[in-house]
């Protein structure tokens, strides 16, 4: 069919949704007697109806059996971590004993980057974005600073072009290349917080590898949001956190990628910890650490299983749904978006509003970016009075993220609809 803005298309598009009943599984913030318009799955995804009962599963176990609910009960903490991981293998395209969940996202870089970021002779530079998420800043900043290296040397940061809002792929591969005999590794984000700009991880991986360097990704925005292939792709190393798209909680437990060929790799540094140990020795209290042979041997710490049991709720809603279902909603999600997108573009006065997120299908996801020149912090305040959750972001920046999952087309059409509206009255 094609694109318009009519309500009734809308509500055809979300008549013939087959996910449609998903948006049950959630609670949804309140607008007067109505639900709001969430788009912020992209900053703390919402929660499911299941979530409450799950965690109070575990606290009933805790209550009814003490330390003995690690061994016993309907799910003994000590095995719910191979629970966590085939249901997120399936989202972010690996194997099961290639992830572990563990800590949350800024943590596990440092423990990746601690595995992973190996300098040796010159060959000690990273290549990273230009404005990447300030955690990411910050993590790669101190993290090369303990290593005894100089960030500002040691940091290559790869910016759009003049006049542009996003990093084109082919400038990625060059600067790769011209750093070719320097390079340790490529870290990069899958989906730019700022922009949302889906990158090329395939290709920025085989660059980097043909470069001699390892790949290693910050997923937060890009697990649960876009279709990922990390074991195929030949990725090193990924990290990401749950509480976004993936709909378990604030502070819920991150997880990491570790691509299989490094499991047994003994020459790899590695900050250990008592849980990274085999499960099968490691309450013998050996001096020893002898880690798993997967993943999970980069785990430190005791895990919660009261948080484990709000990331396994999601990811239960996750399976129910299949994530090849959910990615293709969004798409269709997104093209109605950007359809209102071209026909307020068209029509609203010139300049009043710039697209920052990319146009191409492939190199975007849930989110767009919306940069307004005049005015911008008042149509922000007019959604939120309309009920409408989006982000802003200082100076002129909207950001909105309408999710498969408990989105409607519906919510998209008022969201246009409002903002047309308000950019044809200035
Ligand atoms: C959300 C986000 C973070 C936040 O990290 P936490 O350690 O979970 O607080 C870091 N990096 C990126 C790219 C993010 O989008």
């Amino acid at each position: 069919m094609e694109f318009s803005t009519d309500l009734a298309y809308a509500k055809t598009l979300d008549a013939s949704d087959p996910l449609r009943a998903f948006r049950q599984a959630f609670l949804l913030p309140k607008h007067g007697d109505g639900d709001a318009i969430y788009f912020l799955g992209n900053s703390l995804g919402l929660q499911p109806r299941s979530t409450a009962s799950a965690i109070q599963a575990v606290l009933d176990q805790w209550s009814e059996s003490g330390v003995e609910a690690f061994f016993k009960g309907k799910t003994p903490w000590l095995d719910f971590h191979s629970k966590l991981t085939t249901p997120l293998s399936r989202i972010v395209g690996c194997q099961p004993h290639e992830i572990v969940v563990m800590n949350q996202l800024s943590v596990n870089l440092h423990l990746m980057l601690a595995s992973f970021y190996r300098p040796m002779g010159k060959r000690t530079k990273i290549l990273c974005e230009y404005k990447a998420f300030p955690s990411d800043q910050y993590v790669l900043h101190s993290h090369v600073q303990h290593r005894g290296y100089d960030p500002s040397e040691t940091l290559i940061e790869v910016k759009p072009r003049e006049g542009e809002y996003t990093i084109r792929l082919e400038d990625i591969v060059a600067r790769i290349e011209e750093n070719i005999e320097e390079l340790a590794l490529v870290f990069w984000g899958g989906v730019n917080y700022y922009t949302g700009q889906v990158f090329d991880m395939k290709s920025i991986t085989k660059a980097a590898h043909l470069a001699g360097a390892l790949a290693g990704f910050d997923l937060a925005h890009a697990a649960g949001n876009v279709s990922l292939d990390l074991h195929d792709w030949d990725v090193d190393f990924a990290c990401w956190c749950s509480y976004k798209y993936l709909n378990s909680g604030p502070g819920a437990m991150g997880a990491a990628f570790i691509h299989e060929r490094f499991h047994k790799d003994a020459h790899l540094n590695r900050l250990a910890g008592w849980w990274g140990n085999r499960a099968d020795t490691r309450f013998q209290m050996k001096p020893e650490f002898d880690p798993e042979a997967d993943a999970s041997g980069w785990q430190l710490s005791t895990p919660s299983p009261i948080l484990y049991a709000a990331l396994l709720a999601s990811l239960q809603v996750f399976e129910q749904a299949g994530y090849e279902n959910l990615i293709k909603k969004s798409r269709g999600m997104q093209a109605y978006l950007h359809g209102w997108i071209h026909d307020i573009l068209e029509t609203a006065p010139s300049g009043s509003m710039i697209l920052l997120t990319p146009d191409q299908t492939e190199e975007r996801g849930s989110q767009i970016s919306l940069l307004f020149p005049r005015a911008g912090r008042e149509l922000f305040n007019l959604m939120e009075t309309q009920g409408i959750y989006a982000d802003w972001r200082e100076p002129d920046v909207i950001r909105v993220a309408p999710v498969p999952l408990y989105n409607t087309f519906e919510e998209i059409h008022q969201f246009g609809r409002i903002l047309k509206k308000a950019l044809m009255e200035r």
